[in-house]
């Protein structure tokens, strides 16, 4: 077959087989902000659906759901927080990217705790967010091609398809990035993982203008996986670098 003939085949093939695109959901009530994201996302081929309000964005994901969200801190009825407690009281594993205001740290902190991913401070440029977004999912496409599928740390049993922790016969849900910190950590086993490390590898980016993510996920995990949280076994902190995990 030739170059030409191999290049109109492959590209009759994906005519007949068409990819479902990836869906983002914005949730933000700004009608410039949401026109930009709009615009720049459907540019990259992602199918995009938004909402003002809070609980419309809920009830989207519950009928529809999405592969990435995108969410605005105020908005007109319920805040960010809420929308993402009610969004992770029934979808643990889809990503949520919160957008902050600049220097609002505990504003983060906060998202973070509430069960977002990730987030950007606005104003923000178009370009970090997409990056942001494509980190993710490509990430997400690796995990769901992986072979493993259960990982033991001390008398826990993390399970890297389901997202979940079984401990005591008690099952905890995990949430996406809960698990790959997991698993980075534990695929460097005994060995310190340095916070830039960690924020390269599973946020897919290098200049963060804060390490304390890495630390909340660190926080909320040693929650679920420690006997005792304030005594950690398993998630050790390397003063002044990062994390080890001894499993
Ligand atoms: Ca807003």
């Amino acid at each position: 077959m030739s170059e030409r003939e191999r290049t109109r085949s492959s590209l009759s093939e994906a005519a007949e087989t068409p990819v479902r695109r990836q869906r983002i959901l914005v949730v933000e009530d700004e009608p410039d902000i949401v026109r930009g994201l709009r615009d720049a996302l459907e540019f990259e081929g992602y199918e995009v659906v938004d909402h003002a309000e809070g609980h419309k964005a809920v009830r989207e994901m519950k009928e529809r759901g999405a592969d990435v969200v995108i969410l605005d801190l105020m908005l007109p009825d319920i805040n960010g927080y809420q929308v993402c407690e009610e969004i992770r009281a029934f979808n643990q594993l889809v990503p949520i990217i919160i957008l902050s205001a600049r220097g609002q740290e505990l504003d983060k902190i906060r998202g973070l705790s509430a069960g977002a991913d990730d987030y950007v401070t606005k104003p923000f440029s178009i370009g970090e967010l997409l990056a942001r977004i494509q980190a993710i999912l490509r990430r997400l496409g690796r995990s769901a091609a992986s072979h493993t599928e259960v990982i033991r740390i001390g008398n826990c049993e993390v399970n890297l398809k389901k997202h979940t922790l079984s401990r005591a016969r008690k099952t905890i849900p995990l949430t996406f990035y809960e698990v790959e910190l997991l698993k980075l950590l534990h695929e460097r086993a005994e060995q310190p993982v340095s916070r830039d490390e960690i924020l390269d590898k599973i946020w897919g980016i290098q200049a963060h203008p804060s390490n304390r993510t890495v630390d909340n996920f660190v926080v909320k995990l040693r929650k679920k996986l420690e006997e005792n949280q304030h005594h950690p076994k398993h998630i050790l902190t390397v003063y002044g670098y990062g994390y080890k995990l001894v499993p």
